[in-house]
């Protein structure tokens, strides 16, 4: 298999940045590459759409709008929580300074992450939306190697091995 196609293994270098600002809000650079399995929503869609057909040692270079990326932001997925809703073990100072995510569980019991945008007093609101929703997102990808998936990966639905599950 030599192209990017539908259930390949495809490993990349890449670099994302904004493109007003030219900001790198994410790259492979100094890590190992990027590996992933193709058409199992392990990427957003755009970004797969874009790599098909691609072959090793290819770089190509496209723009995702928001709809092809992370969405749109919901104004309606913010919410006020008080204080002392959360547990003793969160740092709600430090987690809005150094942006981390946090976890709850939804009224379905299914896990949803969130952010904390600011606090005032007893207050503190967050965010549900997720970090990169509303951005245009440009993207700069070399393919370094392509492989055929085995039929475990594509029973998981994503990739064994180095830069993948390890189980
Ligand atoms: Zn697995």
């Amino acid at each position: 298999m030599s192209i990017v196609e539908q259930d390949s293994v495809v490993s990349v270098n890449y670099t994302g940045t904004y493109p007003q600002t030219g900001e790198v809000f994410d790259s492979s650079e100094g890590r190992d590459p990027l590996t992933f399995l193709v058409g199992h929503k392990q990427m957003i869609l755009g970004f797969e759409q874009e790599m098909l057909g691609a072959t090793v040692g290819e770089t190509r270079k496209f723009t995702l709008t928001p709809d092809e990326a992370y969405g749109h932001r919901d104004e309606a997925a913010t919410q006020d929580v008080q204080r002392s809703d959360f547990p003793d073990t969160v740092d709600v100072e430090q987690a809005l300074e150094q942006g981390i995510p946090l976890g709850a569980y939804n009224e379905e019991g299914q896990p949803m992450q969130f952010r904390i945008v600011a606090i005032e007093g007893d207050i503190v609101k967050i965010d549900f939306n997720h970090p990169m929703a509303g951005e245009t997102l440009n993207f700069s990808v070399d393919v370094v190697a392509i492989r055929e998936a085995t039929s475990e990966e594509l029973e998981h639905g994503h990739v064994h091995g180095p830069g993948g599950h390890h189980h």
